[in-house]
């Protein structure tokens, strides 16, 4: 049994919201491309000329991505989902070629490529596998080296990443029971002992991927005194942790998954990265980049899947064609090939401005994360219709009836996880949307803030009626409506222009719905959600057109042509839905049907299980989930 007493479990939106903002990064103190896109300021001149890989790390990469490639030429994917392991020996084969320091720099026995290079060589092992890549990003993306590289002291990079640059393996422990998208609900604590040499470590964290293999973990627990929450980096083989439990998934069937409890662990101070209290920020600026890499993993299947469709669709005749000629599986084929251009356009701008520097690269990351995840689910379903019983019938199944082995089904499996872990859909729009709107609450918050006395009213109703008055002229007229502005985009030129206008209308829109709505503003998820998905088909776009214009590939201009016509027309939808929606209507129903009202219409169908309750049934002094399994026995 925990010892430390569980801080209050209950936490109310205010509080969970304070929590968040406090753990947010508040200054822009060098440029956002995206930022400036919500302003109706288009930074052109912050994406082009579309950033270019250094030289002397693509030379560098191409053994490794050579060795890594010859590798996972070896590795039975099938096997890995049937058998739900990764093979010892592989993860070995990666240790030796450096795959587990990929990003550690040289100085400190990694490979010292950058954010690019690896993004590659993730790409790559998720073409073949889910499970390997979540291995290896986990580790690397959001495990110990990316916090330590950030935030750590020197003498932490020189104890710790040699270490993990020869493959010994770690990962990143945030999640709980109850703390899922909102980490005000933490409780595991780390107490500083009487001496202050040390913290005692008490709780237990859920879902922690590679958590059943590692040796190192970061940690966040939180001061039950202070509240606030630290992180730490803890060796598995100490006493009192241990790993409780090992989960299963719909998809990723060999990641090493685990639920980890910690019960009075003996942390060194030493071992506390960056200051005490400051673990939700390390957490959030770790993700910052480390949510880099699903984007990437998500282009490469995209590009799996369209590689998959055009053979099919070429192959198989029905109806006395080959079925890409039918107009609705031609449409599926052309979305899907603009598509895969566009997320590799964005996240390879977005990873080349952070090996570049100079950039605040959090909502291009978060953007990228938001817009990829979202398109490869699509472009995922498309790839099982177009497979048609195929798409559904397991690779091995195939395989033994003489077919060729496509693992669509397993693909779809694996990658459904993606719009759900490091920030779901819907806490990349809140994150987004926060920022989209921070400019006008930095000038007209007091105005809305219902703690503001009247003499703060007034000065900030005087200094955002200075702000307004120059800010909204400015998004009156631009380049965009310009004929023959961005000439140097060629063709692309009239899409160029179409993302200035938008961009401008958007900031407008988003200053409509501040003055409507006011300090309700950040409940319309709805409204917010749509203004992000539009910035989000802005970013794809600018993406799009610079890279086609840097790279001067024919082929690429016109899959760019095309993405852009199909994003303008998404575009068009989203602004007409704004103003035009069931938003209200909707939420008024959400109550009713939670409230039961509508319960017939489930009717008809077997009950989910009975036995158990939806949440853990938590009691007083109870800190962890083992306590609860304690009181209730397994049923
Ligand atoms: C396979 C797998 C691997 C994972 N690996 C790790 C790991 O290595 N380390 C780690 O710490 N965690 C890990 N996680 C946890 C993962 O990050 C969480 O599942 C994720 O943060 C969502 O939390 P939750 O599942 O508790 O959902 P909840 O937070 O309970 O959310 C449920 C739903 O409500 C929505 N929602 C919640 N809050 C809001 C809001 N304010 N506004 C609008 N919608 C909202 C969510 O988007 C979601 O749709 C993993 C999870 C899985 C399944």
């Amino acid at each position: 049994m925990a010892t430390a007493t569980a801080p209050e479990r209950k936490v109310s939106a205010d509080e969970a919201r304070d929590v968040a903002e406090a753990a947010r990064e508040q200054d822009w103190t060098s440029p956002s491309f995206v930022r400036e896109l919500f302003l109706g300021n288009f930074r052109l001149d912050l994406v082009h000329p579309y950033p270019t890989a250094a030289p002397d790390d693509v030379a560098r990469a191409r053994p490794f991505l050579q060795k890594l490639e010859q590798l996972l030429k070896t590795v039975d994917s099938d096997k890995i989902d049937r058998e739900g392991e990764i093979p010892e020996d592989v993860i070995q084969r990666l240790r030796e070629i450096g795959a587990f320091g990929i990003k550690i720099p040289r100085e400190y026995g990694g490979l010292g490529l950058s954010q690019l290079s690896y993004m590659k060589a993730i790409a790559l092992v998720t073409s073949l596998d889910g499970s390997i890549t979540a291995l290896l990003s986990a580790h690397q993306s959001i495990g110990v080296p990316q916090p330590l590289k950030i935030f750590g002291t020197e003498e932490q990079k020189q104890r710790f990443l040699p270490r993990l640059a020869r493959g010994a393996i770690s990962a990143f422990a945030l999640t709980e029971n109850d703390v899922g998208s909102d980490p005000a609900r933490m409780t595991t604590t780390a107490v500083p002992t009487a001496d202050g040499s040390a913290y005692m470590l008490n709780g237990e964290k859920l879902w922690c991927t590679n958590g059943s293999l590692a040796e190192l973990l970061v940690v966040m627990a939180r001061n039950p005194k202070t509240k606030k929450i630290s992180a730490f980096v803890v060796e598995t083989d100490w006493p009192g942790v241990k790993v409780e439990y090992r989960c299963h998934f719909m998809g990723l069937k060999a990641l090493a998954n685990g639920v980890i409890s910690f019960q009075d662990v003996r942390v060194p101070r030493d071992n506390l990265i960056g200051e005490e209290g400051k673990g939700l920020r390390i957490a959030l600026t770790t993700l910052n980049t480390g949510r880099l890499t699903l984007p990437a993993v998500c282009a490469g299947i995209a590009k799996q899947c369209l590689k998959i469709c055009r053979g099919w669709s070429n192959a198989r005749h029905q109806w006395g064609v080959p079925i890409w000629k039918h107009e609705a599986v031609a449409h599926m084929i052309a979305d899907m090939a603009a598509t895969t251009f566009a997320m590799d356009s964005i996240w390879m701008l977005a990873s080349q401005m952070a090996d570049r520097g100079g950039y605040d690269i959090r909502l291009e990351a978060a953007a990228a994360k938001e817009w990829n995840t979202v398109r490869a689910w699509e472009i995922v379903d498309k790839t099982l219709q177009i497979r048609g019983g195929r798409g559904y019938e397991t690779a091995e199944s195939l395989a033994a009836r003489g077919e060729r082995g496509v693992p669509a089904e397993q693909i779809l499996r694996d990658l459904r996880i993606n719009r759900i872990f490091e920030g779901s859909t819907e806490i990349m729009h809140l994150l987004i949307a926060r920022e989209a709107v921070d400019q006008h609450l930095s000038v007209a918050g007091d105005i809305i803030d219902p703690d503001a006395d009247l003499g703060r009213k007034a000065k900030a109703g005087a200094a955002a009626a200075g702000f307004y008055g120059r800010w909204l002229p400015t998004l009156a007229a631009g380049k965009g409506q310009i004929k023959g502005g961005y000439a140097e985009y060629g063709t692309l030129a009239t899409h160029v222009r179409f993302v200035e206008r938008a961009s401008r209308r958007l900031a407008r829109e988003t200053f409509y719905g501040m003055a409507r709505w006011r300090g309700k503003m950040e409940r319309k998820q709805a409204f917010l959600g749509r203004i992000v998905d539009i910035g989000a088909e802005l970013f794809a776009m600018t993406a799009s057109c610079v890279r086609a214009t840097a790279e001067r590939r024919p082929e690429g201009t016109e899959l760019a042509d095309l993405f852009c016509r199909q994003a303008r027309l998404r575009v068009r939808t989203l602004f007409d839905d704004l103003w035009r929606n069931t938003d209200d209507r909707d939420v008024a129903f959400a109550r009713k049907v939670t409230e039961g009202r509508y319960a017939f219409v489930e009717e008809g169908v077997v009950p989910p299980p009975t036995d158990g309750e939806w949440v853990a049934p938590w009691q007083p002094g109870e800190s962890t989930a083992k306590d609860v399994r304690r009181r209730i026995p397994a049923r």
